[in-house]
């Protein structure tokens, strides 16, 4: 009796545990049916994507033909001309360009050289958006700090002197703020210009450029970045009790504002033709390389993510819009005149996908929105597992898409790419050659399948 009645326990028990065990079965099941319809799907615009270098071929015509793609320059236009022609043999649809003002920042010549102890002239870029210096340039000693504390723990210091902030890289949004406020911040002690180590991982004396943003309560200041080799260089100089003079020639100034253009191209929806999911990028780039990575591919892969779909004869429920933005570097405008022209369309923004990090080896996408379409998004994603793609982590955006986005709430997204992408960030290294073709495709078949399923599944992707 009593070994039957723990029989009878244990039987029930195991039954317990089964329908236990059935439901996140069944529910995996359910799930498995309803992403069924799109294995054939994205098989093909992976085969697609795969099958040649079309991609990367894009890519280098788009920098070897228009090179660097500063806003307001006659490249950046010649290259919205190009692209527009190019969407309309890619058979995309309401391909336009549309009118943004940007300012026109011009570099002209510029220098830096020591010019005591002993006379050497050091490798360096002007920061984007700052002013020039006199013609005849800035000779000053220099004070050379590792932080904004010990600038403002000894502000006389800095007082008719050229501030310079050898600051190591630790990721860039932590170090990118002494490009951001270094000028303004040493401005405040009375310094006459700053110098900043370059925003990146160690080079081989490379210099990176990159906007700076002046405060409207201090004098501005020129300020340029130098190369990590030179900026250690100055500090140990400084270590030994060196008094170092350094001068200064830059040219950098603004001219009027002139028109340029976001350039979009879509796929019409089949059924809910108001519903948009949009894939972006910037277009332009600094004026040094020839922004392959900044933002030129982030362009390529995800109008390629259109082109694919159109290739694979692919028309899905809810329309697919590409677009590539204008002045995103030093002015974000293009953004800023997307949001001002569809503000009243943003609860149609089903979605909005930025690639700004290069088109390295995609490991997967990061999101930010609700959790329930963050599941979905999972589900969607493990389409991608073939091509090692599939993982899905917070916080997707990017700068352009970022203004819609905060104003309509709209999910967003972004690739998670594995490479050296801040080595050559906005500096003359960022060229075509330190991509790699199969990477740019693998970038192209992960977008073309997560938006185009969010674009075609039954149910709109939540908020
Ligand atoms: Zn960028």
């Amino acid at each position: 009796m009593r070994t039957r009645t723990v029989s009878v326990v244990a039987t029930l028990s195991v039954l317990c545990w089964a329908a236990l065990l059935q439901t996140p079965a069944l529910r995996a099941q359910s799930q498995a049916d309803w992403l069924d319809a799109y294995r054939e799907p994205a098989a093909r615009l992976i085969g697609e994507a795969l099958s040649d270098h079309f991609a990367w071929n894009r890519l280098a015509e788009l920098t070897d033909t228009y090179g660097p793609r500063l806003a307001g320059s006659t490249n950046l236009d010649a290259a919205i001309r190009w692209a527009v022609a190019e969407m309309k043999k890619d058979g995309l649809e309401n391909v336009r360009a549309e009118p943004v003002m940007v300012p026109v920042w011009v570099r002209g010549q510029e220098s830096v050289a020591i010019t005591s102890p002993s006379y050497q002239p050091l490798v360096m870029l002007g920061l984007g958006n700052s002013i020039g210096t006199p013609p005849d340039g800035i000779e000053a000693e220099i004070w050379v700090v590792k932080s904004f504390e010990e600038l403002d723990a000894a502000p006389e210091r800095a007082k008719g002197n050229i501030v310079v902030y050898n600051v190591p890289y630790t990721n860039y949004g932590e170090t990118v703020q002494y490009r951001g406020a270094g000028a303004s911040r040493a401005a405040k002690h009375g310094a006459l210009a700053a110098i900043v180590r370059s925003v990146g991982p160690p080079g081989l004396r490379t210099p990176h450029t990159g906007g700076l943003n002046y405060t409207e309560d201090q004098p501005k200041i020129p300020a340029a970045a130098i190369t990590v080799e030179d900026a250690e260089r100055l500090q140990r100089l400084q270590d030994r009790g060196l008094r170092i003079i350094v001068k200064l020639k830059m040219e950098a100034h603004f001219e009027p504002d002139v028109q340029s253009a976001n350039v979009i191209g879509e796929i019409v929806g089949r059924e809910k033709p108001e519903e948009v999911v949009v894939v972006g990028c910037h277009f332009d780039s600094w004026d040094v390389g020839v922004g392959a990575s900044d933002d030129g591919g982030g362009c390529v892969v995800t109008w390629e993510a259109l082109r694919l779909m159109k290739k694979a004869g692919l028309r899905p429920r809810r329309t697919m819009r590409v677009v590539l933005f204008t002045n995103e570097e030093n002015g974000l405008r293009g953004g800023r005149a997307y949001l001002e022209k569809y503000k009243d369309q943003l609860a149609n923004h089903v979605l909005m996908f930025e690639s700004d990090l290069g088109v390295f080896r995609p490991t997967g996408f990061n999101f930010s929105g609700s959790d329930a379409a963050r599941e979905t998004i999972k589900q969607i994603a493990t389409l991608l597992q073939g091509i090692d793609a599939h993982r899905v982590g917070p916080g997707g955006g990017g700068g352009d898409i970022g203004p819609a986005v905060q104003a309509g709430s709209i999910p967003a997204m972004s690739p998670v790419v594995e490479g050296n992408y801040f080595l050559i960030h906005h500096t003359p290294a960022d060229t075509v050659d330190k991509i790699d073709a199969i990477d740019v495709a693998r970038n192209a078949a992960a977008i073309a399948v997560m938006t185009y399923v969010i674009a075609d599944m039954p149910a709109r992707l939540g908020r």
